[in-house]
């Protein structure tokens, strides 16, 4: 049975903020997002993970892109995406993938990462289509991993399918098969553990657009390091996401609206 994702699960899911808490007690977060030409997705996403609640957050981008990360968002810090010494266990929650790109570096850190990293990450975009391309990695994902494939990326990594019921049967079978939480992204989401799925409600197709999916995966990522559990986590994303992106059809149109708008309306999504 699919359950719909409505306002009083989000509600009872969502933590107060205890009025003594310090950076410390909303998590490190790691996103390893962007290429030359791509760093709009290192931007987004980042953003994005910061108007959810982060504590600290780190970018990891290629060395000669920093600038850009660095001057758009001072409140991340960053570290260069050739680094091969960085210790992946001393953040609280890493996502991968947005603008990444398909090369032997983002390969081989994919690799790297799911060896090292035994926690639950947040696996997008680049990152899903590296692992279509080596389906000996999905043995190696940890555990309670959130993968956030849109359809087509979904068709890649498990085969094509037609229907719409179709897909999100076999995303059921994959989730509970790979013990991870898959987000089916497109206009109604459906987020399942392969036990309980959930179809969202919230969201519109002033979506539709490149950088939407970017702005999830930071979101997500900074839940899972502010400790929600990966499914919280993921419908917490998927729920505020969609709300931002309604809320921002008050004062825009779905033809106009950027997502950027979106990540500022976050804040309302909390409210
Ligand atoms: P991506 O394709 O990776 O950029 O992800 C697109 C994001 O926008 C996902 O979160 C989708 O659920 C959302 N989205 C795209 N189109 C629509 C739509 N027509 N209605 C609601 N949400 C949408
Ligand atoms: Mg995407």
């Amino acid at each position: 049975m699919i359950q719909k994702l409505v306002q009083s699960k989000i509600k009872s899911i969502l933590k107060i903020r205890n009025s003594d808490s310090n950076k410390g007690t909303f998590g490190h977060a790691l996103l390893i997002v962007g290429s030359k030409g791509k760093m709009g997705a290192a931007v987004i996403s980042a953003k994005a993970c910061l108007r959810s609640g982060v504590g600290l957050l780190t970018l990891d981008v290629p060395s000669k892109e920093r600038a850009i990360v660095q001057i758009s968002i001072p409140e991340a810090m960053v570290i260069d995406r050739k680094n091969k010494e960085i210790d992946f266990t001393f953040f609280s929650a890493i996502g991968i993938g947005s603008g990444i790109g398909i090369t032997k570096n983002t390969q081989d850190i994919l690799i790297q990462l799911l060896e090292e990293y035994k926690q639950p990450l947040v696996i997008d975009a680049d990152a899903l289509n590296i692992i279509s391309s080596n389906k000996k990695l999905l043995k190696k994902i940890p555990k309670g991993t959130i993968l956030t494939p849109h359809t087509k990326e979904f068709d890649r990594l498990f085969g094509d399918h037609i229907a719409t019921e179709e897909r999100i049967k076999s995303a059921v079978k994959k989730a509970k098969e790979l013990n991870c939480i898959i987000v089916l992204k497109g206009h109604k989401t459906v987020i399942t553990n392969g036990t309980e799925t959930f179809q969202n409600t919230t969201g519109n197709a002033g979506l539709a657009k490149g950088g939407s999916g970017d702005a999830l995966t930071g979101m997500i990522t900074a839940f899972l390091a502010s400790n929600y559990t990966p499914f919280e986590s993921a419908k917490l994303g998927v729920y505020l996401h969609g709300f931002a992106a309604d809320y921002t059809l008050k004062k825009q149109s779905m033809e106009s609206m950027l997502i950027t708008d979106v990540i500022e309306n976050i804040g309302y999504s909390f409210k």
